[in-house]
Formats: structure tokens, C-alpha cells, sequence
């Protein structure tokens, strides 16, 4: 079965791909599963040589990947270029790893007491169409610095960049095998990595209600689970802010890859008396931005990723909620306009759901025990926001979120080398920096008698 590939900027075929059969799924894991015997046993410096080399590799293909991802994804070329690079940094980053992967010795009576790190083996990793190159390398890196081998399937939607991530590993030196792109259908190749008991792990990023599935099959086996799923984050702006800045960056933390990011800050809350000041100063930072052709560098947002998307964004839009909009080109292409919602009632879908389109809503807020009761009133808990010149109040209001990633005064929410991922529904353990070798492990417990 093969898939076509749609520019969602223009909507013609890019490239036609072949899709995996289950059948094709189960050999890409027994390479994987053939690669593990020699690939644990490399020298953690060679493996460490390796992954260098494979992130030179990808520094030096940087452009054609960033362009690729303009083309299948519809990403700004600026922030491909970001999401090509911190694949590269991110293999780097885990490159050091093998060399430094500790066991501990632990004081007991009558023998040593040792653990170790071990790989796990064949790694699945599950990749959704939002962010196709980071995704796949949060997945990876950590994944093949600790000794597993890797079967990543990317979404139908976006397989360009994985394929050519692939390819870049094997130029690199990186043995056949060891990192294997599998395109395909997530009923299809997902659910094998689910079931196929050679795969020890599952790395799944996507929406929530596939991850609950994937969660559910994992359970069969017992089998590893990380889980990085959706989100409804709040951007929490108290008036002591400096609302200027909080106003002219509150678009970039909703509207980067125009809303399709599980971190966006989709619900802006902001303190009562600064509420309608708030909104004065947001019109204009939404209204002028640059929205179009996503291979022009000055353009600061793109289209969505199907027009199926653009039909979820759309039901969840209530024209008499519209405050103001942004603009959005006519034609070909899956545009949305960056929308401004207010005046919503406590339980609407807009407010409760994840949307994953350029569409936030705003809601005043009283105090700070009201910002922290209306962030918390979600099932997701992956980002927020805290925006205050008040240091004691930003770590109480920080201590008070139930979300993993927050930011205070910014809505930065990745770095490689600290932990990633969700409280509640948004998700189970962490990704990237330290935390996500541990994640790729499993302790052993060695003890060594030193009785006569
Ligand atoms: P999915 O959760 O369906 O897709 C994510 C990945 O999982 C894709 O690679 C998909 O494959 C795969 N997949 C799908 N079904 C299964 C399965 N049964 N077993 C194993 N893998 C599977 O997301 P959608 O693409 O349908 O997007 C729907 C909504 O999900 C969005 O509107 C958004 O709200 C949310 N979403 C959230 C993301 C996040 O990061 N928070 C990321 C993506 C989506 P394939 O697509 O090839 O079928």
C-alpha cells in the first residue's frame, strides 16, 4: 500500500510513500532484534563515536531537512530549522551517555553489592505528525545511547524527515539494524510494535485517548510505556506582570506551529483588573501576524496539517466567542486564522478540550488560589505559564500547577538536557536530559559473595 504525501501549503502530492504491512513491520524487529546482540556489546566510547557522527551527519543535511519539513509539514522554515537542530543537539547531548551510564555499589554484609544499567532491546517508538523530527529523536537518542536497538514508525501524515533521519544514521556508521523507520499506519505498524513481544518498549507520543490504547495493550506483556500525550496548558498572567511583554509573547505561546504543539498555553487566565488591558494589547501582537507561505523566513506562522484538522479547529469555534482574529491567505492550503476566544461558559469544549489549532481562549481570574484552582480544572497537566515580577509568588503559583513543564515570565518549555513530559492525562515518565536514560534501562542487582 503506498500514501501520498500532501504539502498542506499547497496541497499537491510531495512524494509518494510505501506503507509497512504487519508483515513488513515484524521483519524491520527482527533486524532490530538481530542488531541488539552486537550493539549492547560496542564499546561505550565507539558507541558514543557513533551517535557523534550521526548528529554531524545531521547538522550537515540540516537544510535538506528543515526544507523537507517545510514541505511535508508545513512548518515555518525557522522552526525547522530549530527542529533539525535540536535533533542534532539531542544526539550529542546522549552521545556522552554510554561512558557515563553509572551502577552504583551499595554497602551490604558478607559480598559486594553492584548494579548495572542494562539496554532493554528492541525499542518501538510511536511518533505523531506535530513535531515529526524532534519527536522521533527524543525517541531515538536516549534509546541507542543505552544500548537498545530502535524501531520508530512517524506518522503517515509527516514520514519525510524520519526517512531521512534513517538514512543518515546508516551514512554515519550506525549499523543496519540498529535504527530502523518503519512507515506505515498506526492500526497497522503502531499496534505491532504494541503486541510484537521482541519490542520491550513503547514510546508513544500523540493524543490521549491512542495513548490509553496503546497503555492498555502495553499491560498485556508488561511491557515499558513512556507516554507524552495532549494538553490544555494555561498562561497564568497576574497584574504585577510586565504585560507588555506578557501580551506580545502570549501569541507565540499558543500559535507556533499554528496551535499543534501539545505545550500551547490554549487558555490564557488573567488576573481581573489587568483583564481588559491584557486584551487591548493582544489584539494587535495577534492581529499582525505573519501568517502564509512557511518557506519565507519572515512568515511566523503556517497552515495545519490536513484539512481534517482544519474541520476539528473549525467545531470548536463559536463565532458570537470570537474577540479578534489574525489573519490567514485565501486558497490552496489548510489555513486557520490565530482566533481569540472569550466570554466562554465553564464547561464548553473549547475551554476543556484540547483544540491543537491556532485558537486560545482568555478568562479572568480573581486571586491567586482562583489561577491555581481554574489551571488545575483539566485532566492534562503537561506546560504552563506564570507571568509575575513577584519571585514568591511565581515558585508558590509553580509549586501549585499540576502540569510537568513550566515556565516563569517565558514560554520556553524544551531544552535536551532537562525533563519533558505530562502529570495526569498529558502523559507517564519523562523525556530527554538524564531522566530519559534511566527510562531506556532496567537495574540489575548483582551480588558477589566474598565468603570463604
Ligand atoms: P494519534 O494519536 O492518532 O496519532 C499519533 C501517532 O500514533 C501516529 O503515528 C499514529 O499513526 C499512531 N497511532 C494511531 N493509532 C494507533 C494505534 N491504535 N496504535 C498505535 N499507534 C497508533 O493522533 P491524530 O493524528 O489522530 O491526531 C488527533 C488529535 O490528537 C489531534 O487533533 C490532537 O488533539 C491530538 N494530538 C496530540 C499530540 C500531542 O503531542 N499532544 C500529537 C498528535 C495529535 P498514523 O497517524 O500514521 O495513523
Amino acid at each position: 500500500m503506498t500514501y501520498d504525501v500532501i504539502n498542506p501549503a499547497t496541497e499537491k502530492v510531495v512524494r509518494t510513500v510505501e506503507l509497512a504491512s504487519v508483515e513488513q513491520a515484524d521483519a524491520a524487529i527482527a533486524r532490530a532484534a538481530e542488531a541488539f546482540t552486537s550493539w549492547r556489546g560496542i564499546a561505550p566510547a565507539d558507541r558514543g563515536r557513533l551517535l557523534r557522527r550521526f548528529a554531524d551527519a545531521v547538522d550537515a543535511d540540516l537544510e535538506n531537512l528543515a526544507a523537507l519539513e517545510v514541505e511535508n509539514a508545513g512548518h515555518t522554515i525557522g522552526n525547522a530549522r530549530w527542529e533539525a537542530g535540536n535533533v542534532r543537539d539531542v544526539l550529542h547531548y546522549y552521545a556522552a551517555a554510554p561512558e557515563r551510564l553509572f551502577g552504583r555499589q551499595i554497602p551490604v554484609a558478607g559480598g559486594i553489592d553492584l548494579t548495572v544499567a542494562e539496554p532493554l532491546g528492541v525499542v518501538g517508538v510511536i511518533v505523531p505528525w506535530n513535531f515529526p523530527m524532534p519527536i522521533a529523536g527524543w525517541g531515538f537518542a536516549p534509546a541507542l545511547a543505552a544500548g537498545n536497538t530502535v524501531v520508530l514508525k512517524p506518522a503517515e501524515l509527516t514520514p519525510l524527515t524520519a526517512l531521512r533521519l534513517g538514512e543518515l544514521a546508516l551514512e554515519a556508521g550506525i549499523p543496519p539494524g540498529v535504527l530502523e523507520i518503519v512507515p506505515g499506519a498506526g492500526t497497522v505498524v503502531g499496534q505491532r510494535f504494541v503486541t510484537h513481544p521482541a519490542v520491550r518498549k513503547v514510546v508513544f507520543t500523540g493524543s490521549t485517548g491512542v495513548g490509553k490504547q496503546v497503555m492498555a495493550g502495553c499491560a498485556d506483556q508488561v511491557k515499558r510505556v513512556t507516554l507524552e500525550l495532549g494538553g490544555k496548558s494555561a498562561n497564568v498572567v497576574f497584574a504585577d506582570a510586565d504585560l507588555d511583554k506578557a501580551a506580545a509573547q502570549a501569541p507565540y505561546g499558543v500559535f507556533d506551529n499554528a496551535g499543534q504543539d501539545c505545550c500551547a498555553r490554549s487558555r490564557i487566565l488573567v488576573e481581573r483588573s489587568v483583564h481588559d488591558r491584557f486584551l487591548e494589547l493582544l489584539e494587535p501582537a495577534v492581529k499582525n501576524l505573519r501568517v502564509g507561505d512557511p518557506a519565507d523566513p519572515a512568515t511566523e506562522m503556517g497552515p495545519l496539517i490536513s484539512a481534517r484538522q482544519r474541520e476539528r479547529v473549525a467545531a470548536y469555534v463559536d463565532e458570537g466567542a470570537v474577540a479578534f482574529r489574525g489573519p490567514a491567505p485565501d486558497g490552496p492550503g489548510f489555513w486557520f486564522p490565530p482566533t481569540v476566544l472569550t466570554g466562554l461558559a465553564a464547561d464548553s469544549p473549547a475551554l476543556t478540550e484540547e483544540i491543537f489549532g491556532p485558537v486560545v481562549v482568555v478568562v479572568p481570574f480573581e486571586d491567586e488560589a482562583d489561577a491555581i484552582r481554574r489551571a488545575n480544572d483539566t485532566a492534562y497537566g503537561l506546560s504552563g505559564s506564570i507571568w509575575t515580577r513577584d519571585v514568591g509568588r511565581a515558585l508558590r503559583v509553580s509549586r501549585g500547577l499540576e502540569a510537568g513543564n513550566l515556565s516563569v515570565n517565558s514560554h520556553s518549555s524544551v531544552r535536551y538536557s532537562t525533563p519533558f513530559g505530562g502529570f495526569k492525562q498529558s502523559g507517564l515518565g519523562r523525556e530527554l536530559g538524564p531522566d530519559a536514560l534511566a527510562a531506556f534501562t532496567e537495574t540489575k542487582n548483582i551480588f558477589i559473595s566474598t565468603e570463604d
